[in-house]
């Protein structure tokens, strides 16, 4: 039996706090930086900006990061299994990625769009969330801030 792929999401305060949204893809974890982090409600889309791709590995990673311009505190603000509702190879390509996330936090479908039009090196999406029982308008950046793995906080 082949185990579902993971998921990560890594909060990060560097120069500008933020959520790094990294999805286990052919044996890479897909990257996206979310300024506002993710979202369980369905009335608000979530700017995600696609940067590079980082080892499986780096789903384990909390703690300090001493150089560079990522350098500050991390923590593991979510993480678990999903499954894929398309298929993530293609999706990639075409711009449009559906998955159901079983994380502590996070959970049930979620959708990332790559917008058309965009400038510079970074693509720009929009991760939004997908109907269903796990919806809420409770803003869980605010209400859940600590780690799942040490209870730590870096607000
Ligand atoms: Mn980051």
């Amino acid at each position: 039996m082949i185990s579902a792929p993971s998921f990560v999401v890594q909060k990060h305060r560097a120069g500008n706090l933020h959520y790094d949204f990294r999805l286990e893809i052919d044996g890479l974890l897909k990257s996206w930086v979310l300024p506002k982090g993710p979202t369980l409600d369905t009335a608000v889309k979530r700017l995600a900006v696609q940067v590079d791709d980082h080892a499986l590995s780096y789903m384990h990673f909390e703690g300090g990061i001493k150089e560079g311009y990522g350098a500050g505190e991390v923590i593991i603000w979510d993480r678990g299994s999903y499954s894929p509702e398309t298929d993530m190879e293609i999706g990639l390509k075409e711009g449009r990625l559906e998955f159901l996330l079983r994380g502590k936090k996070l959970q049930g479908g979620f959708i990332l769009i790559r917008m058309d039009e965009w400038s510079g090196k970074d693509p720009i999406w929009l991760m939004m969330k997908k109907l269903d029982k796990f919806v809420t308008d409770e803003d869980i950046t605010i209400t859940r801030p600590s780690s799942v793995v040490s209870l730590r906080r870096i607000d």
